[in-house]
Formats: C-alpha cells, structure tokens, sequence
C-alpha cells in the first residue's frame, strides 16, 4: 500500500477495476460476490444502467452549482423523501457523518426556539456507530474509536441498548433528544423491536425530547421498507440519511418535521457540495428504482429467501455458526469461531462481506441481488466453514 495514504484503514490486498450488478472484478478478471456494497452504498449493484445514464446525462449539463442559487433537482428530491417518509424539511449533505452534524444542531436550535436552550443533552446508547467526526464520535463513545481523540464533544449521554429503566433515569432538564439505529450496523446488526422503539417515541413524547434516527445504514429500502422505522409505525422528529441514497455518489440527508426543520433559520447551517446538481440527478434516479412499485416487496421477498438459506446454512454448521439477526438484506451472521477468519476464507472463495462488532459477519448484498446469487454466497460459505471443520 502507498505510504502516500494516511495508515487508518486496515485494507486487503485486492484492488477492484470494474463491478456489474452484484459482482465485482479485480485486474486479473477475477469475479467477487459483493455482500458488502460499499457498506451497504451499492444499493443497487454495480454499473446500475439508470444510474449511469442519470449522471452521464446531468455531467454533460451542469456538475456543481453553488446553494447560492436554486437547484431544481434538489428541491425535486427533497420532496419525493418527504412524500415517501415522516419528513416535512430536508438538508442534503455529504454523508452519514454530516447528516448526524445536521441532526445535532437542528435538535439544539428546535429547543433554542423554544425558549428552552439548557437543553442540548442527547442521550445514545451502547454499541452505537454514528460516524467519525468529533461530535458523532462523541455520540457512540466507542472508546476504541475515540482513543487519542480526547477531549469527547460534550452533550451526550450514553444507556445501555434496549433498557427503558436506564434511559428514564438518565433524562434531565437538560436532555434535548434521544437518538437511536433503528438496526444497529457496526453495533453487529441488532434490530431494535418495534416495542422498544415505540417505547422511545413515548418518553420522548412525555419528556418533549426530540426522537432522531440513524438510518444512514438501514435507511433506503435496505430492511424491505424504506425507511426502518415503517416496520414499529412510529416516526422520529429528526432522521439521518446517506449510504445507498446516492448508490455510490456520496450524498447524506437529514430529514426533519416541519418544526424542527424550520427552526434552521437562513445561515445557521451550510455545505459548499451538499447537494449539488450531480448528487441530486443520482440521487433521484437512486429513488426511481427503489420506489418503483413492487421493489421493496421483492426486497422483501429476497431477504426471506436469504434469511432460509442462512439459517439452514448455520444448521449445517453449528460449530461455525451461531445465529442469524436482521431484516430484509441487512443481515448479520454471528460466529463461534473468530469472524476475521472466516471472513478472509471467503474473500478468497470469492465472496465479499464487511465484520462487525460482537463477532458477526455482516451480509449487506445491494438490493437487486437475486436469490440465486444468494445461494452462491451460502455455497461459498458452507464450502470455508466445511473446510474449517476438516482441519480441526
Ligand atoms: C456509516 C454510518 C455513519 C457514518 O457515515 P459516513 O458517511 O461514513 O460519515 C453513521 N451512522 C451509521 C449508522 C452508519 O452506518
């Protein structure tokens, strides 16, 4: 690797030149299956037809255009999440982390214009991931990722993941929201049920907290719905937004109630990219697929089937596998041998996926996958935990 690049990422040694659909292909046209899409980004796959010809066409008119001035597919794209979710006011910005930056101050200047500003406190919880900027740093209080960072971004509040009693008893006169992953990502895909999130909404509701979600990972068709949170039918003030809303452009979004959103008052926030022309066309051809009626009922369909073939796989191999979690193609398969190995094994059998805390391989294949691709990935890992078994 060239010493050219900051050392922070722990990268393989392969380096990919092209991708079609689900598969991806290094120099030597070896073909990889792609169960991590970018980390959940190539929402739908690899050299996507409509996606190219929506940024070939826009790159041909116009690529940036300062927020100086009116852009239309940006006023088109905020209003199609809007109609498509619980939002009434939109950001565009860069990427999960800066769509969290948004969520942060839109939650301090509702409760500023409420005549309220002690209250800026957001409480987080355990095994949270909300991006690598100081302030989401401080909000999932990894220590890990926050070791030499020092001092943390003060205003958040961590409790314990699924525990009410705890989150109750950290609310003060101070505390302005909760935040929460409807599906944990980095945290080894924990789903947080429905009852859990509908408890949130309602001591929001009593407290007059503000509820934010991060979907930056779970959002966009991923879990079968669009957003989520559809799955409890409860709906935050404020939601963060970006991997597969630009299919691989970067784009992030926060979305807010009409409420809090207006409170973001001409000046008091600003991106010199966010969503510029290009991301805008990307973004809104990434929406024509994913809301195009009939899409997210096969996501759907397709994360069930995954879901039978995982689990028959981890019956297959017991002493390799451990269990299943997740909705839809975001998937999590825990291991009882070290996840890393596995993982390496399968690279090499040709199959990509992205690690995750407690031990779990993360299967996040874009959203077209089919189910027979499916199967390819579950024969590939039966072939690595199989051979794991015979060397022991
Ligand atoms: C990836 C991720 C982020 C951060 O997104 P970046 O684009 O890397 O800044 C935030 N929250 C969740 C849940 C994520 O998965």
């Amino acid at each position: 690797m060239s010493d050219a690049l900051m050392p922070t990422y722990a990268r393989a040694e392969l380096a990919f030149e092209r991708g079609q659909g689900p598969y991806l292909f290094d120099a030597d046209g070896r073909r990889y299956l792609d169960f991590a899409a970018g980390i959940a980004v190539n929402a739908l796959g690899h050299a996507h037809p409509h996606l190219i010809a929506a940024l070939n066409g826009q790159a041909e008119k116009l690529w940036h255009c300062s927020n100086l001035y009116r852009i239309p597919e940006g006023e088109r794209l905020a209003e199609r999440l809007c109609a498509a979710s619980f939002a009434e006011r939109v950001f565009f910005c860069n990427s999960g982390a800066e769509a969290l930056e948004c969520s942060f101050k839109a939650v301090r200047r509702y409760h500023d214009e409420q005549g309220a500003p002690e209250r800026y406190r957001i409480v987080t919880l355990t095994g949270a991931f909300h991006g690598r900027t100081l302030a989401t740093l401080s909000a999932a209080a990894n220590p890990k990722h926050m070791a030499g960072f020092a001092p943390a971004v003060d205003g958040f509040d961590q409790v314990a993941f699924d525990n009410m009693n705890e989150l109750r008893s950290a609310i003060t006169p101070e505390t302005a929201a909760v935040l929460i992953e409807p599906v944990q990502g980095e945290g080894g895909i924990r789903v947080a049920s429905p009852d859990y999130l509908r408890a949130l909404r309602a001591v929001c509701d009593e407290f007059g907290l503000l509820l934010v979600f991060d979907e930056v990972q779970c959002g966009i068709g991923r879990t079968g719905h669009f957003f989520a949170y559809e799955a409890a039918g409860v709906a935050p003030d404020v939601m963060a937004v970006a991997k597969g809303l630009g299919g691989g452009f970067p784009v992030g979004a926060c979305l807010t109630t009409a409420a809090v959103g207006d409170a973001m008052t001409g000046g008091s926030h600003g991106s010199t990219f966010g969503g510029n022309p290009l991301a805008m066309a990307v973004g809104n051809a990434v929406l024509d697929v994913i809301l195009e009626p009939g899409f997210l009922e096969r996501v759907e369909r397709v994360g069930e089937h995954a879901r039978q073939a995982f689990e028959a796989l981890i019956a297959r191999h017991p002493e390799v596998f451990a269990g299943l979690r997740g909705r839809g193609l975001i998937l999590g398969l825990e291991c009882r041998v070290p996840n890393a190995e596995i993982m390496a094994a399968a690279t090499e059998a040709g199959l990509l996926t992205v690690a995750a805390a407690e031990n779990v391989i993360r299967l996040l294949p874009p959203l077209i996958v089919e189910p027979a691709q499916i199967d390819e990935a579950v024969a590939i890992l039966d072939r690595v935990a199989a051979a794991r078994s015979e060397a022991a």
